[in-house]
């Protein structure tokens, strides 16, 4: 090498042993973080991941974005993840869709659930039955005979193959032997527009935007589809679905927060102890309790022990949809 590309050569490595380090040096994040939220705005998905956001952005010291990828019941969202930058910047907020679109779809946009690094679970929200006010059935027993006139005439709301409504919907239909005409939307904060507006007859909703529905008498509730009633004074009266004839009926929501799968430790340990501070964050708590949800405990807020909930999740919902024979293309 003569003198002058040695010279070059040098500072070259220098640079870049220089960028190095900075790289090494700057504290994650330096930037602002973007939640992926699998479904429209003004969903449940939506409304946990606003509140998270914000409660993030205190443990992160940086803006927290929400975006919405809509569309084919969460798969386009969790896909567009599982294609990001693996550097923490990009994360997903997602239901229990996410263990149940690796059975119910024939062919997703990703690989499946061993593409993401598990951050750990956020919240598990109970579910309900509800209906336009417009319908004459009052109880679930009067819905039952209404819909066993002509089940084909009954419009069930749902987000999407692999969303919670339609999940929920679907175990429904089995119990019932019937089968319902089913309308998909991109979350079901466009579908409760559709049902309290009279358009659509019924839908499975997570608390989270059926309970304010509920209180300001804009549905009608007909049963909880959790194992559980609710404790919210308003909602005790409420029965589950067990109760009211379809034995063992239990949908309950579970949320989770993932990063692409080669996301560095470092980050992830970072984004790990921030998501356990922010569900500590009482202005969170408060939020969530106003409406029937809890926020994990800290035992769940663990990479390990989310990845391995989520696996038992994919392999009891395969066994029901499966034998529900439903599945997407
Ligand atoms: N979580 C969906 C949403 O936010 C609804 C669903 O899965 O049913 O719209």
């Amino acid at each position: 090498m003569d003198k002058m590309h040695r010279r070059v050569w040098g500072l070259t490595v220098a640079s870049v042993l220089l960028s190095v380090a900075g790289v090494a040096r700057a504290e994650f994040p330096e930037k602002p973080v973007t939640l992926v939220v699998p479904f429209t705005a003004g969903g449940p998905s939506d409304k946990i991941a606003r509140d998270l956001g914000e409660a993030l952005r205190k443990q992160l010291n940086q803006p927290v974005i929400i975006e919405n990828v809509g569309g084919a019941g969460g798969t386009l969202g969790t896909a567009r993840v599982a294609t990001a930058a693996a550097d923490g910047y990009t994360l997903l907020v997602h239901h229990i869709g996410f263990a149940t679109a690796p059975t119910l779809y024939r062919k997703l946009p990703y690989k499946g659930i061993d593409e993401f690094a598990y951050l750990g679970l956020i919240n598990e929200a109970p579910s309900t039955l509800i209906g336009r006010t417009t319908l004459t059935a009052k109880t679930f027993a009067d819905l039952r005979k209404w819909i066993a006139t002509d089940p084909t005439k009954v419009n069930l709301a749902h987000a999407g193959v692999g969303s919670a409504s339609h999940l929920c919907g679907l175990m429904i239909q089995s119990s019932l032997k019937a089968e319902l005409n089913t309308i998909p939307y991109k979350g079901t904060g466009p579908a409760m527009s559709d049902l309290m507006g009279g358009t659509v007859d019924l839908m499975c909703e997570q608390a989270t935007n059926a309970v304010p529905q509920i209180e300001g008498g804009k549905v009608r509730a007909y049963a909880v589809t959790s194992k559980e009633r609710m404790k919210l004074p308003l909602m005790a009266s409420l029965p589950t679905l067990a109760e009211s004839g379809l034995a063992d009926f239990s949908v309950t929501v579970w949320h989770g927060l993932y990063a692409p799968k080669n996301t560095p430790a470092p980050v992830l340990t970072k984004l790990n102890a921030a998501l356990r501070s922010a569900l500590k964050d009482p202005e969170l708590n408060k939020r969530q309790e106003a409406l029937g949800i809890s926020v994990v405990s800290d035992a769940r807020v663990e990479p390990a022990a989310h990845k391995k909930f989520v696996e038992a999740e994919v392999a009891r919902w395969a066994k029901v949809i499966q034998a529900a024979g439903a599945y997407a293309d």
